[in-house]
């Protein structure tokens, strides 16, 4: 090595080891993801920390999609699309989309984590105001952030908290929240949020990644962006709204007009994911009913969507449980800071419609095991 490298590796080695000190390290685990099971190392798992909600990224029709738009237009798109062309399939999603949201028009992105990036810097800008829920996704505040915008947090899910903020002086005032928070299950309370917002006059965009195909509840938002990735079984992310915001992201957004459109397969898989979802909305309540009936195993409340947490405070304790089912054959894996608050690592425990309600019961008495045993 020459002796920069030398040097890198060094400087990450020193970083690395104070993660370790935490058990804070990540590795990657080579996995092949079947319907609701994964092999590794040549065994056999069930998963729960998957995002594929509704089983679609496995489902024999949306692959088919993907495989035929991959003969048909080809594996890569070529350019961004402001430059190659606008592949016809983008036309078909976008639309989709637009409609399932009551919105005017959609334009889709390279993924969830960039149509955010992109979409909050067209919002907003330096004397603006950007505020957050305080549980809100990395790539929210990575947005707000790169905006320039003086960025602020408001209490979880308080739309009293929200009014509070929103009373600083700023041009223009942006507000950020999820319907469905990613590590928590629970949702936002759209309605009281929407009218803090309409009192300050400040513009809500919701972030529905975990809610598509499994949430199915009105959304005052003006702007709506969600992911394909998830319930959708595909990849891509997508902003909703008023036909002229989404023009002036085709003009604007700097992670769509600087980066390479999505292969065709993802999106002819996405629109195959979003017919199912429409036409199939028992796939939906079939992954809550999961997530009811595990919830109830572990005298835990009534779930509010498909994720249930399940909170051990400590990251060693989170690993250990997530070790212990993972010798009982479930994949299910311990979430920690910074993905979660300092003292809240937790198992996040994700339902889906592929799942067997048998597994769905054993794990729930596994868990309640756990959660007895820290107990005495
Ligand atoms: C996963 C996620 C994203 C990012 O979506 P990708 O398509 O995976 O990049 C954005 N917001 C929230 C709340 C998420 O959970």
């Amino acid at each position: 090595m020459t002796s920069a490298a030398q040097e890198i590796a060094a400087f990450a080695e020193e970083k690395l080891a104070a993660l370790a000190e935490k058990n804070l390290v990540r590795r990657l685990a080579p996995t092949r993801r079947e319907a609701a099971s994964a092999m590794r190392g040549g065994r056999r798992f069930v998963s729960f920390s998957d995002n594929d909600y509704l089983g679609l990224s496995q489902d024999a029709r949306v692959k088919r999609a993907a495989a035929e738009a991959a003969l048909a237009y080809g594996a890569g798109a070529g350019a961004s699309r402001l430059v190659t062309g606008d592949c016809p399939l983008y036309g078909a999603l976008e639309a989709r989309l637009a409609s399932m949201k009551g919105s005017e028009a959609a334009l889709v992105f390279g993924s969830g984590y960039l149509a955010n990036l992109s979409a909050i810097p067209v919002l907003a800008r330096p004397g603006d105001v950007v505020a957050l829920d305080a549980l809100s996704h990395a790539c929210m505040f990575a947005g707000a952030r790169l905006s320039g915008a003086r960025v602020e947090t408001f209490r979880h899910n308080d739309a009293g908290d929200l009014a509070r903020v929103l009373e600083a002086p700023a041009a223009r005032r942006i507000v950020l929240t999820e319907t469905v928070f990613s590590m928590d299950g629970d949702r936002a309370p759209l309605a009281a949020i929407a009218d803090a917002c309409a009192a300050a006059g400040a513009w809500l965009m919701t972030d529905d990644a975990h809610g598509l195909g499994v949430i199915d509840a009105e959304n005052p938002a003006p702007l709506q962006m969600g992911t394909l990735s998830k319930a959708a079984g595909a990849y891509g992310g997508y902003v909703c709204g008023p036909r002229a915001f989404i023009e002036l992201l085709v003009n604007r957004a700097r992670g769509f007009i600087y980066t390479t459109g999505l292969p065709p397969a993802a999106l002819a898989a996405a629109i195959a994911a979003l017919d199912i979802m429409k036409d199939e909305p028992q796939r939906g309540r079939r992954a809550l009913a999961h997530a009811a009936t595990f919830s109830r195993l572990i005298d835990a409340p009534k779930p509010q969507s498909a994720i249930v947490p399940v909170v051990f405070g400590a990251a060693e304790d989170a690993l250990a449980a997530s070790a212990r089912l993972y010798e009982e054959g479930f994949i299910v894996t311990a979430i920690r800071p910074p993905t979660v608050p300092e003292g809240t690592a937790r198992l996040r425990v994700a339902f889906s419609a592929a799942h067997e309600a048998a597994d769905v019961t054993r794990l729930g008495a596994l868990v309640r095991a756990l959660i007895d045993e820290r107990r005495r």
